[in-house]
């Protein structure tokens, strides 16, 4: 087998990633674009050790579990691998993907714990309160949309129907005013030009719509007649508050630089969480899907079991959203998180919402934890809530020896969550309770909550 043999192949199974999974003999091949039943001719792309990669060229015969894809650009732009995957298979690969990871990487008996079916959207689309659109130069002239898979290749796109379409109006505004106005885009392999990226939040019960124009160069000729149109657009469904620059002079993949430049508008947008009111500044992490994330939280909340009485410890807190729904059950509320702006945040939003019995600690959470545990704080109640790489070991030792009641663990990445909750047994906890919630319709990715309870000696 090398690059480029066309193969035919039957897919068996589905990948953690999304790729429809071939044998041949007892050879894996990882298929893009195939559907778990789907019989395909695949191109191969990479052959390596123990497996290959390739690409479905032809569906021979179609699985009972594909569909036609929503999106004209779905071969083009890859922001949703599974679209041409049914729904409901889509959740059900999900739980197997959960599922697999705590019997395969955990090592967990799963006759012992409860998972539960994917909890997914009644209407999988237009879930996104923020787009992140490449800005870029194509045959002379400013384009914006979206990456093609695996290279910095901007596909122009404008609907997408994992966003709002005032995020797709705000897009257009900016490509057509640098074409207008002849304003040269970033161009990546020169260094040179100006705007990047077109960065846009909405509050999906406030409606307040954000528009931050990311770029090269801190100066863009006539900007008071980007920020005219911006104002001039009638946006469908939100209304514009705030309109920001902000420069990223280095060369790097970051969605936003360091500086923020408020051209028109307030520097943050509000939207409601839970009945609380929470204000998210250009750099704050904020849930990106509005509907899954108060069914996220509910289920972390209903899981931990709060009242008030409890003392709770919110580990990689954010702005404090987890925190601050715990605060109104319980007696006791402590957060802890690395970026300062959002810690500030934080603080901010508990006052905001008039809510005195939760304090926020800025600093990694294997220094602030092992110290806090130290001072003799006994949380009852422990949220965990990671980055995809997941803990580590001097955190949840130190959650460990303090010997709370629950630990609810919510998790981005399967394989770091399963490792933790291996560790956290081995602690003399049982995991219980996994609920996978579907957080990013048609991509691969899955969110997990899980309830893991002390083991009474
Ligand atoms: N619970 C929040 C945020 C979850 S995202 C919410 O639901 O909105 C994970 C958070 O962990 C991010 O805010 C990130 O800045 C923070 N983080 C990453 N590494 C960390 C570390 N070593 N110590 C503390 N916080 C960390």
């Amino acid at each position: 087998m090398k690059p480029g043999d066309i193969i035919k192949l039957n897919i068996l199974n589905t990948a953690p990633d999304g790729r429809g999974i071939g044998k041949i003999d007892q050879f894996v091949v990882f298929v893009i674009g195939a559907c778990e039943g789907d019989l395909v001719l695949a191109k191969i792309l990479t052959v390596h050790k123990t497996y290959a990669t390739a690409a479905a060229v032809q569906v021979l015969a179609p699985s009972p579990f594909r569909q036609e894809s929503f999106c004209r650009a779905s071969s083009a732009c890859g922001g949703c691998p599974l679209s041409h995957i049914q729904y409901e298979k889509q959740l059900a690969i999900k739980k197997q993907t959960v599922t697999d990871a705590l019997a395969r990487i955990g090592r967990f008996d799963l006759q012992t714990v409860e998972i539960s079916d994917a909890l997914g959207m009644d209407r999988p689309f237009c879930y996104r309160n923020k787009m992140v659109f490449p800005v870029g130069q194509a045959g002379g002239k400013a384009v914006g949309g979206f990456y093609a898979p695996k290279s910095h290749d901007i596909v122009p796109l404008d609907s997408c129907l994992a966003g709002e379409e005032a995020a797709m109006q705000a897009l257009s505004c900016v490509v057509r005013f640098l074409n207008d106005e002849s304003i040269p885009s970033f161009h990546e392999a020169k260094k040179c030009g100006t705007v990047r990226r077109v960065f846009v939040r909405t509050g999906f019960h406030t409606k307040a719509l954000m528009v931050v124009i990311s770029s090269f160069t801190e100066r863009i000729r006539h900007l008071d007649r980007l920020v005219s149109a911006l104002r001039e657009t009638e946006f469908a469904g939100y209304c514009l508050k705030s309109v920001v620059l902000n420069v990223n002079q280095k060369i790097n993949n970051l969605v936003l630089g360091d500086k923020n430049i408020t051209l028109w508008g307030s520097d943050t947008i509000e939207d409601e969480l839970m009945g609380l009111i929470f204000s998210i500044s250009p750099h704050s992490f904020f849930q990106v899907n509005p509907v899954q994330t108060q069914v996220l939280y509910q289920t972390a909340m209903s899981l931990a079991e709060l009242d008030s009485t409890k003392t709770v410890l919110d580990v990689y807190c954010g702005i404090g959203t987890i925190s601050l729904c715990a605060a109104k059950l319980a007696k006791r509320v402590i957060g802890v998180e690395i970026v300062k702006e959002a810690v500030l945040d934080a603080g901010v939003n508990a006052e905001r919402n008039n809510i005195k019995n939760a304090e926020f600690y800025c600093g990694a959470a294997e220094q602030i934890v092992p110290g806090l545990i130290g001072r003799d704080i006994r949380p009852d109640v422990v949220f965990l809530d990671p980055p995809r790489k997941g803990s580590d070991e001097k955190t949840l030792s130190a959650i460990l020896s303090a010997r709370p009641e629950r630990i609810v663990y919510v998790s981005c990445n399967p394989a770091t969550l399963a490792r933790d909750a291996q560790y956290l047994a081995d602690g003399g906890y049982r995991l219980t309770r996994a609920v996978p919630v579907d957080m990013f319709p048609h991509t691969a990715h899955v969110e997990t909550v899980v309830l893991m309870s002390r083991v009474e000696k």
